[in-house]
C-alpha cells in the first residue's frame, strides 16, 4: 500500500513546492463534481470526493493538465485565489540566510580556496577537494547529532561575540535566527536547520584558512553538497518555481533542495 501511495505521489507539485492556487482550483472543481454526482447518487459522490481529495493530497492536482492550465484559469477568476494562512509565518529573509553577510568578494574568496586546495579544476570546473569533502562530512556528522541548543552554542561559537542566536519554530521547522545587537530586525539572518549544519561543518572543516575566509567560504561551499545535510538524503537540482508563476517580486529562484526533506540547501546566484 504504501509503495503504491509512493507512486502516484508528485513531490514537484506538494509539500514546500504545492501551488496553492492550483489546489484551491482543483477542490472547487470537485466539490462541483461532487454536487453534479450527488443529484444521481450520494454514495457515488462521497467515492468521487474521497478519490479526488486523496489525488489531490498526494499529486497536489486532480484535473490532469493542472500546472499548464491554472496560470490562464487563475488569470480568468474573478476573485484572489486564496494563500494558505500560514504564509504569515514564514521567516523574513529569503532565500534562507548564511553565517556572515560579510562582503568578501566572490572571486577574491574562490581565488582563496583554489589557492588551499579546497577547490580544484577539473574539465574546466571546480570541484570540492575529496579530502576537503571528507572532513566536511565527518564536521556535519558531528553536528547533525547534536540537541538543537547545543547546535545554537556551535553557531554562537563561531560568529562574532556581539551577534546573538536565537532559536525559533515555525511551521517550516527549525530556524537559527543571528542577529547583530546594534540593528536587531535589520540584520536578522534566518538558517535553517540544514543550512546551519553545513556552515558550522564547512567552518570546522576549512581548518588550514583565516577565520574570514572560513566563514566567508561557508555559505559558497553549499553548492558542493551532495547530500543534505540534515537528513543525509541526497539533493537536487530545482527551481521554486510553483505551476502559477514563481514566488516572490524577483520571479523562482534555481535551487538545490533536499529530495527527503525538502529544505532548500544552495540558492543559485540569480
Ligand atoms: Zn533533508
Amino acid at each position: 500500500m504504501r509503495e503504491a501511495l509512493d507512486d502516484l505521489r508528485r513531490p514537484a507539485y506538494i509539500g514546500e513546492r504545492r501551488c496553492w492556487p492550483c489546489t484551491a482550483l482543483n477542490a472547487g472543481l470537485l466539490a462541483l463534481a461532487c454536487a453534479v454526482v450527488a443529484r444521481a447518487t450520494p454514495i457515488g459522490a462521497a467515492g468521487v470526493g474521497l478519490a479526488g481529495s486523496a489525488a489531490i493530497a498526494l499529486r497536489g492536482y486532480l484535473v490532469p493538465y493542472t500546472p499548464q492550465i491554472a496560470p490562464r484559469l487563475a488569470a480568468r477568476l474573478p476573485f484572489d485565489v486564496p494563500q494558505p494562512a500560514d504564509r504569515a509565518k514564514r521567516p523574513p529573509s529569503r532565500p534562507p540566510g548564511s553565517l556572515t553577510d560579510d562582503d568578501l568578494a566572490g572571486e577574491v574568496v574562490t581565488e582563496r580556496l583554489l589557492d588551499a586546495g579546497v577547490l580544484v579544476a577539473e574539465d574546466e570546473a571546480l570541484v570540492l577537494d575529496e579530502s576537503v569533502r571528507e572532513r566536511w562530512r565527518d564536521e556535519m556528522g558531528s553536528l547533525r547529532a547534536l540537541e538543537p541548543d547545543a547546535l545554537a552554542d556551535a553557531i554562537r561559537a563561531i560568529v562574532d561575540a556581539t551577534t546573538t542566536v536565537d532559536r525559533v519554530e515555525t511551521a517550516d521547522g527549525e530556524w537559527f535566527v543571528l542577529s547583530e545587537a546594534a540593528n536587531a530586525v535589520a540584520s536578522e539572518r534566518w538558517l535553517s536547520r540544514p543550512i546551519a549544519i553545513a556552515e558550522v561543518g564547512a567552518v570546522g572543516a576549512l581548518d588550514g584558512l583565516s577565520r574570514e575566509y572560513r566563514l566567508a567560504a561557508a555559505g559558497p561551499l553549499r553548492l558542493f553538497l551532495e547530500r543534505c545535510p540534515a537528513c543525509e538524503e541526497p539533493v537536487e537540482a530545482t527551481t521554486t518555481a510553483a505551476c502559477c508563476g514563481g514566488p516572490g517580486p524577483n520571479g523562482p529562484d534555481d535551487v538545490l533542495v533536499c529530495t527527503a526533506c525538502e529544505r532548500r540547501v544552495f540558492t543559485y546566484p540569480g
